[in-house]
């Protein structure tokens, strides 16, 4: 019954887990007479579904990534179409949504796959026709379900819904019904019958929007094209059920980056030129590839038009267009970050000619080139900038320098040396599955991690160490009669225990091990603290049969309790305030699991005890006590030695 046509819809109980977006990757080619034509490629196709891309810290690495689907310089438009959106429109008729994203940087392709020309038509007038051929077929007389089909075109414009059919209405609102079902009350919406019907409505208002003057032009480089095709079911016959499909053919805004001006003074978290869509499109792609418990579809306009189009059982494209020329480089870099499942990392320079043992030219990248296109574009001429952001004019003078990766970091500017930072920190957390990567952030965890069983197998051979001294001291107050006088129930004379004594006990637990390890090879400090342990560890041992047990626990227990509190408060501290980038600051908490925690308390809310980390869906409880053995004496040493 209505379960049939609320297939797509959220909100019903027990759901299939949201669907993935799949991702492909269109490469243009090299376009006639524009900048860097005469360029050998920075990226090219290995197969059907990957292509590499040169390293930029290491030219003796190449990137290799792997998508659903990559299409090469030669793939026509037909080719994206049958193979990549043709397939999810069947769908439509079984009331499920779909949508189709143009993703990457000004002038790589998007506005050319989404639309093409008459002489190369595009995803959207191949779509639209194929569309209203089968709902002709569908619907016909005699059929079960009489079809219609309508249209609704609108931008998305610094965070505002405009109907670009109506462009007198201004910024329209976003509703959700109790269905689930994303609406927006006032959009105009145009029965087409005909692909005629579709020139008519669409061309003006498309035109409107991409040749105007120079200021639109900027403009339409940062909005996003939404067209909304609907194709609406009515039964025939009883019961009369109705069916809703809804079809989203996306341009959108170039993925470049409009803060990297090559300018000190902006830093990455001025939010004022960030395009919120876009960067929340990632975060919720990301959440629904990689099943995270919380989607922010909520966080911005276009993700949250797109709540019941994309996961759910929708069946959702993106498709990241990306250019070979070298000015693109970090643009790039990023597109393919922002639509990466899998990299790796691959053992040999980028050459022009793949597989040839003679190496050429790594790629070598200016600073110009490193500011991608945008920037290269206002350096040819000045052109409108909305977002007031001052010119690169400090840019060191490093054109034609090779790019090594260990080039003189020093020298970069800081704003564009922490955007290519953080590309990289993206890179890792992209789950890297080489072994290779000697630059990666994956090697630092790994060298974490060995650092961490290192500290592990220290303190195992500390108290071996400990327990040896222990027995040699027991042995020697056998043979002190001195001491056998004194009755179990009095522990040291207390003149003989000075507080320069108990402090180093402390000290010897809390504080980082290097620090431990100078404390234990100085023989008087060690003697200290081990008889007084060999001393109680005697008193318990007389009552327990099992003191090497005691030992241990004995051991554990010696931390100091505010110490540990404070540790632990620390860390609580962490898990409910953090973001998922401070969350990486704790030992063991990954990218993966911080974007767990986070999700977690968004769902449920504070934490309200380190503990509760084992709550979290993909956290056992054996990591989570790893989590609290690496975590609370590093914090609690902090502290300790810097009391705040
Ligand atoms: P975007 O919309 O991403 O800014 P465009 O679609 O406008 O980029 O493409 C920029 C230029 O490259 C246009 O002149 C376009 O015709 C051309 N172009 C893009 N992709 C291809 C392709 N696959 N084959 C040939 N030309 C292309
Ligand atoms: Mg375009």
């Amino acid at each position: 019954g209505a379960g049939r046509c609320r297939l797509s819809k959220v909100g019903a109980g027990r759901r299939p887990p949201p669907a993935r977006v799949r991702v492909a990757v269109r490469l243009r080619p090299f376009v006639d007479g524009t900048a860097g034509a005469g360029d050998p490629p920075c990226v090219r196709g290995l197969d059907s579904c990957s292509l590499e891309i040169a390293n930029w810290r290491n030219h003796q690495e190449t990137l290799k990534y792997q998508f659903d689907a990559f299409y090469g310089e030669r793939s026509s438009q037909q080719d994206i179409y049958v193979g990549s959106v043709q397939p999810i429109l069947r769908h439509l008729l079984e009331g499920q949504n779909a949508s189709v994203l143009a993703y990457g940087p000004t002038g790589a392709g998007k506005t050319h796959t989404m639309l093409g020309s008459p002489e190369q038509p595009g995803v959207i007038p191949r779509a639209l026709m194929d569309l209203l051929q089968l709902t002709r077929e569908e619907g016909g007389e005699g059929r079960p379900w009489a079809l219609s089909v309508s249209m609704s075109y609108l931008e998305i414009y610094q965070e505002k819904v405009l109907d670009l059919l109506n462009p007198a209405s201004g910024d329209l609102v976003i509703r959700e019904d109790c269905r689930g079902n994303i609406l927006i009350p006032g959009l105009t919406q145009k029965p087409i019958t005909s692909f005629a019907d579709f020139e008519r409505h669409f061309l003006p208002a498309s035109r409107n929007r991409t040749v105007g003057a120079t200021r639109l032009n900027q403009r339409s480089s940062r909005s996003h094209a939404v067209l909304l095709v609907k194709v609406d079911q009515q039964e025939r016959l009883a019961p009369f059920r109705q069916r809703e499909g809804k079809l989203y053919l996306i341009d959108l805004a170039g993925s470049e980056d409009n803060r990297r001006t090559g300018n000190k003074g902006l830093r990455l978290k001025e939010s004022g030129a960030i395009n919120s869509s876009l960067f929340v499109l990632g975060k919720v792609v990301d959440a629904l590839n990689q099943g995270l418990p919380r989607v922010p579809y909520r966080d911005s306009k276009l993700t949250r038009l797109l709540q019941d189009s994309l996961g759910g059982s929708a069946h959702s494209i993106l498709i990241a267009n990306i250019a070979p020329e070298r000015r693109f480089y970090l643009d790039t870099v990023s597109a393919l970050n922002f639509a990466a499942r899998s990299k790796e990392v691959i053992n040999r320079p980028f050459t022009n000619e793949s597989l040839q043992l003679r190496v050429l030219a790594p790629v070598k990248l200016s600073q110009k080139e490193l500011l991608g296109p945008s920037e290269a574009k206002r350096a040819r001429g000045p052109e409108e900038e909305e977002i007031g952001s001052p010119e690169p004019t400090a840019a060191p003078a490093s054109t034609s320098q090779k790019f090594s990766p260990l080039q003189k970091l020093s020298n970069m500017d800081p704003a564009l040396l922490e955007r290519l930072l953080s590309l990289d920190r993206l890179l890792g957390s992209q789950g890297s599955q080489g072994t290779h990567g000697l630059n990666t952030p994956r090697r630092e965890q790994m060298m974490l991690m060995k650092t961490m069983e290192e500290k592990d197998l220290e303190i195992e051979r500390l108290k071996m160490k400990q327990k040896e001294l222990e027995a040699k001291v027991l042995a020697q107050e056998a043979v002190d009669p001195k001491d056998k006088e004194n009755s179990p129930a009095v522990l040291r004379p207390l003149a003989r225990r000075t507080v320069t004594v108990a402090k180093p006990l402390k000290k010897a637990v809390v504080m980082p091990l290097q620090l431990i390890q100078e404390q234990a090879a100085s023989p008087n400090a060690e003697i200290h603290i081990l008889k007084k342990r060999g001393r109680k560890r005697k008193l318990e041992s007389l009552g327990a049969s099992e003191p090497e047990e005691k030992a241990e626990d004995c051991w554990e227990l010696q931390i100091n309790p505010e110490l540990l509190a404070h540790g632990r408060q620390k860390i609580l501290d962490l898990l409910n305030e953090g973001s998922a980038r401070d969350l990486r600051s704790l030992q063991r908490i990954g990218q993966k699991k911080a974007q767990l925690i986070v999700g977690w308390r968004e769902l449920h809310g504070p934490f309200s005890q380190v503990e509760d980390l084992e709550r979290v869906e993909g956290i056992s409880g054996k990591q989570m006590e790893s989590f609290l053995k690496a975590n609370i004496l590093g914090l609690a040493a902090r502290h300790r030695c810097d009391p705040s």
